[in-house]
């Protein structure tokens, strides 16, 4: 099959936080990398959206670190201008960690690692095949890539999905070990206020009870010119409105929000997230598929259901691939 591009050391499925911090490690040790996404925008679950002058985190709200490997990327981040705390925490009793964001919203967090990094947009990998020595990746629009490792950084059973589309088998141990991997869906709805919520400083929240798993006011938290706050569903009622027209859900979380929004709603836009956040996180922060050519699989399932881990798991995931590569 002739390839789309030269062929590359490793090639990424995903340019979410896994695969954006295992290309920067893979291209610092000098391997060739690129990165094949089928989004618009970089990031994945790092997702913002305007609606005229209003602005939305609608995917990830806010960055924690405990490892200092992370820590050190943010603050070199927020040393070019493009994270900032927003806050040390919610309640009244904030723990006084900090919560990062992105500036001006949480897709500049996915920019400032992709730089220097060789991407390709819009493109939807359908199949994973072994050709040869190497790994040929076949797009939605035909084309072929080439590589002589891959990592897979999609959600577990997309990632799944491609490895059965170019019918590479797995250990009934490790597909067992995978297929238990399981997300929570998340319905998020992005609302356009006529005036200030009631959503008190810094502008988080999280309900104890009802549909409601989290309220973020976004003009408070220093993003949006106009009030928006993002409203994200919890797993039940995600799962049971799923498949139901997307506005009247929104209307039944807005009913829902709204002791803490406090003014009209002027417009309102929803997002599902079919993969949300692990419900399951594996043992090891990476896996290796195959061994030769190696193929590595990675993301927030591995190393916790949240940024930092996706972030842990791809460095898991960089290390694991040099070490395959320089014995092969
Ligand atoms: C609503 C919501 C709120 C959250 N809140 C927080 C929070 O406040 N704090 C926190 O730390 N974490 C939060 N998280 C979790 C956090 O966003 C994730 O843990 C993290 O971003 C996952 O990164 P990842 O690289 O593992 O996966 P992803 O970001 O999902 O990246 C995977 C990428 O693979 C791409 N892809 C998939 N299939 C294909 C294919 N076939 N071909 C090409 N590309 C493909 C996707 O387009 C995507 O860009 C939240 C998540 C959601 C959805």
């Amino acid at each position: 099959m002739p390839t789309h591009e030269s062929p590359v050391d490793v090639l990424i499925i995903g340019t979410g936080v896994s695969g954006l911090i295992a290309a920067r490690e893979l291209q610092s040790a000098c391997r060739s990398v690129l990165l094949l996404d089928k989004g618009r925008g970089l990031g994945g679950r790092l997702a913002s959206r305007r609606m005229g002058a209003a602005t939305f985190d609608h995917g990830a709200q806010f960055i924690t670190s405990r490892d200092v490997r992370f820590e050190k990327i943010l603050n070199q981040g927020a040393e070019a201008g493009m994270m900032t705390e927003w806050c040390r925490g919610f309640s009244a009793e904030a723990d006084g960690h900090t919560r990062w964001r992105g500036q001006p919203t949480m897709t500049a967090v996915a920019k400032y690692l992709a730089q220097g990094l060789e991407i390709r947009m819009e493109k939807q990998v359908v199949a994973l095949r072994r050709a040869g020595g190497r790994y040929s990746v076949e797009t939605n629009t035909g084309e072929f890539y080439s590589a002589a490792a891959v990592l897979l950084t999609p959600p577990v059973p997309q990632s799944l999905a491609l490895l059965a589309a170019g019918e590479i088998e797995l250990e009934p141990a490790m597909r067992t070990r995978l297929e238990g991997i399981q997300y929570e869906r998340c319905l998020a709805v992005m609302a356009v206020l006529q005036g200030p919520s009631l959503i008190p400083p810094p502008g988080g929240l999280v309900p104890t009870s009802g549909p409601v798993s989290w309220m973020a006011d976004n003009q408070l938290k220093g993003i949006s010119a106009e009030p928006a706050v993002t409203i994200h569903a919890n797993h039940e009622f995600s799962l049971a409105h799923w498949d139901e027209d997307r506005m009247e859900s929104g209307r039944l979380l807005l009913n829902a929000a709204q002791p803490w929004l406090g003014a009209e709603v002027l417009s309102y836009q929803v997002h599902g997230w079919r993969y949300s956040k692990p419900l399951q996180v594996d043992a090891e922060p990476c896996a290796l598929l195959q061994t030769s050519p190696p193929l590595v699989i990675a993301g927030d399932a591995f190393a916790g259901p949240r940024v930092e881990g996706a972030a842990l798991s791809g460095m898991a995931a960089s290390e694991m691939l040099l070490s395959h590569l320089s014995q092969s």
